[in-house]
């Protein structure tokens, strides 16, 4: 017989015959034998958990929460005002700018495969099966 066992058996003895001293003593004997709680401690410092989430906030059926502050819908007026003193400090460097050397783009034939139509498109349309826009939406 173990010593969870004795104490069980001093327990149930002590509840039987109504001794309180011989109870206390069993639940003493029983929280002595179990071990204590590891302390939650986790890697990470508590500065660097994200903070939790609105409690409050009502889960939608797909569990993500919705907002539950109101939108500020007032009209808002601009107050930025324009007096030149921004950016006054920034000066454009003198610079002979490249080339703009791409060609323009041509655009390519290309058949419609369902309505055999010729069409003269973009050339990043082409592909292998094209479909017009007015076939594509029927
Ligand atoms: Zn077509």
């Amino acid at each position: 017989m173990s010593i969870k066992d004795t104490a069980k058996a001093l327990l149930e003895k002590g509840v039987a015959t109504g001794d309180e001293e011989l109870i206390n003593l069993a639940n003493e004997l029983l929280e002595s034998l179990t071990p204590p709680k590891p302390s939650k401690k986790s890697g990470l410092d508590e500065d660097y958990i994200a903070p939790a989430k609105n409690e409050n906030a009502q889960s939608d059926s797909q569990g993500r929460r919705a907002k539950t502050e109101p939108i500020d819908a007032k009209k808002r007026e601009n107050e930025f005002v324009d007096d030149g003193t921004e950016h006054k400090d920034e000066v454009t460097p003198d610079y002979i700018p490249s080339p703009r050397g791409r060609k323009a783009f041509e655009k390519v034939k290309v058949v419609c495969t369902r309505c055999n139509k010729n069409l003269d498109v973009h050339p990043v349309h082409k592909r292998e099966n094209y479909i017009c826009s007015s076939c594509i939406k029927k």
